[in-house]
């Protein structure tokens, strides 16, 4: 994946994969719409509640929350971004085309 820096903020190229996985998550089961994917995601994969999604979803308010004490930004976005990746290398680039 392309680094991108602090100053632009976590880059999420809606692949959608991460939204497809809450089934797996006891904590989203409420969001689970059967198949393991969350109920508010949109076809074009984007979030139905954005303005209102719970904290696990958003990168920066999870990281002021829980975990600016432990790490800095920077650090913080690397894991996602590494999380980002293994997501796409098990079940490709997302947009709802790739095995699930
Ligand atoms: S896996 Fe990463 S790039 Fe894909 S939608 Fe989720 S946060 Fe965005
Ligand atoms: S609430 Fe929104 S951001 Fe969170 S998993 Fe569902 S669609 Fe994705």
């Amino acid at each position: 994946m392309e680094a991108h820096t602090l100053s632009e903020g976590f880059h999420c190229d809606r692949c959608g994969l991460c939204c497809r996985k809450v089934g797996k998550f006891p904590f989203m089961k409420e969001f689970d719409r059967g198949d393991g994917a969350c109920k508010h995601l949109k076809d074009d994969n984007t979030c139905a509640i954005y303005e209102n999604r719970p904290t696990v979803c958003n990168v920066d308010r999870l990281y002021e929350e829980r975990f600016k004490d432990d790490m800095t930004r920077d650090e913080w976005y690397r894991l996602q971004y590494e999380g980002c990746r293994e997501l796409k290398e098990e079940n490709g680039n997302g947009n709802g085309r790739e095995r699930f």
